[in-house]
């Protein structure tokens, strides 16, 4: 109700609202695969009397959790978003992102495993039609099974490179469309100000359709952002400095690292949250450089298409993509695998997929091993 008084429904209107909201809401399994192949504009479509907000909900929710655009991003992967915000409460790791993969790395040399920082892979050696290893700058490690987490698109056209595969893979990968980049920045606060562990900040001007994203590439910026805010330090008071809070905020945009939307943005989502958040204005003491696409293209993904590298979550968030289309963890080179948000995986936001296809393509590559093991026994 809050909601549909927010967005000024009549009786009548609610009850299509409420209507639209349950069927998603219990969307079973089965029938949301159905919707890989239907975009979250195609599946609205269908309701004559759709409330105008329930149809800008579901873009707002295309845009920022799905990180696409409404007309191309499938309706499966936004019911996931919507019944897992419905269903589960958002957290925030203990320590923060950082803190979590420092315990990762403690777990993987735990059980033997050796983590190798600031060692980038050059190449990934292929030999008689198989990988055999990979190439640093200091050094050669061999080994029968590569997985590689550099992106679908940089392993393929740039660590093996596009003469080891397929013509018709090659243009496969190729196809694949990036998902939006996102910009953002923290605020620390001399004092803790906002309440809440999140704040999803959307208007009717803030999402965005392909002919909205193509007038911000020509320089037009909407009225409106889509604005996420993360409080950290409101679910672990030691993610930021003693006594202060964190605000880590931002905005979908172009995954170009060169759009000059970029910067933009900067100007836009800062004026908006002093817009929205009178209150935390005179409580900011620093406001940290914006990063987005450039470091994600810079540390994360290596930028190999044109107009993309810094895409925010990574491939496969558009219609015939993802779901049970999304980019196979297995390549078509013997030993060469894929992990993270681009193959092998289908759930929420970003990170989850990423996590998700980890679960999928480890028990995928333990079977692989023992199948090369009986092989090599023969
Ligand atoms: C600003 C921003 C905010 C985001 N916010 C959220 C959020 O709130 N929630 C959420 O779920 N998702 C969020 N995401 C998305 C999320 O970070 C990604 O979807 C997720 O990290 C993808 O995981 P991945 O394992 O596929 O790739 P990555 O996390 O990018 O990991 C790839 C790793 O491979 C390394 N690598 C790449 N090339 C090489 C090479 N040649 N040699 C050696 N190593 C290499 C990189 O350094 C990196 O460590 C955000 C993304 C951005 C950019």
């Amino acid at each position: 109700n809050i909601m549909f008084n927010e967005w000024g429904l009549n009786a009548e209107e609610r009850q299509v609202a409420l209507q639209v909201l349950t069927e998603v809401a219990i969307m079973s399994p089965d029938t949301i695969d159905t919707l890989d192949n239907v975009t979250v504009h195609e599946y609205l479509a269908q309701y004559n009397n759709l409330p105008r907000p329930v149809y800008e909900y579901f873009a707002y929710l295309a845009h920022a959790f799905n990180v696409g655009l409404v007309d191309l991003v499938p309706m499966s992967e936004t019911v996931k978003a919507f019944q897992r915000l419905m269903n589960q409460p958002l957290g925030y790791p203990a320590g923060g992102y950082g803190r979590m993969v420092e315990d990762m790395a403690e777990v993987v040399k735990g059980n033997g495993g050796e983590v190798k920082t600031r060692a980038r892979v050059e190449r990934i050696i292929v030999e008689e039609g198989r990988v055999t290893g990979v190439l640093t700058r200091d050094a050669v490690f061999r080994a029968p099974i590569v997985v590689s987490n550099a992106g679908i698109q940089p392993t393929v056209l740039k660590l093996v490179g596009e003469q080891y595969f397929d013509r018709s893979y090659v243009s496969y990968v190729k196809d694949l469309l990036p998902s939006m980049g996102f910009t953002g920045c923290r605020y620390i606060l001399s004092k803790p100000v906002l309440s809440c562990g999140l704040y999803q900040i959307w208007s009717e001007d803030a999402w965005w359709n392909l002919e909205r994203f193509d007038r911000a590439r020509t320089g037009e910026i909407p009225a409106d952002v889509v604005i996420t805010v993360t409080v950290p330090t409101n679910y672990d008071p030691e993610t930021g400095p003693p006594g202060k809070q964190l605000l880590v905020l931002g905005t979908p945009c172009s995954p170009d690292p060169q759009d000059k939307m970029i910067r933009a943005l900067w100007k836009k989502t800062d004026q908006q949250m002093a817009e929205i958040f009178p209150e935390i204005v005179p409580y900011v003491e620093s406001r940290e450089a914006y990063a987005g696409p450039a470091q994600v293209a810079a540390v994360s993904r290596d930028q190999v298409m044109p107009g993309q590298g810094g895409e925010a979550v990574g491939v496969g968030v558009t219609v015939g993509q993802c779901g049970r289309y999304k980019p196979s963890a297995r390549s078509p080179l013997p030993g060469l695998f894929y992990v993270g948000f681009d193959a092998g995986s289908s759930a929420f936001m970003g990170t989850q997929q990423a996590v998700d296809s980890a679960l999928k393509v480890a028990p995928m590559v333990y079977r692989y091993h023992l199948e090369k093991r009986l092989s090599t026994a023969r």
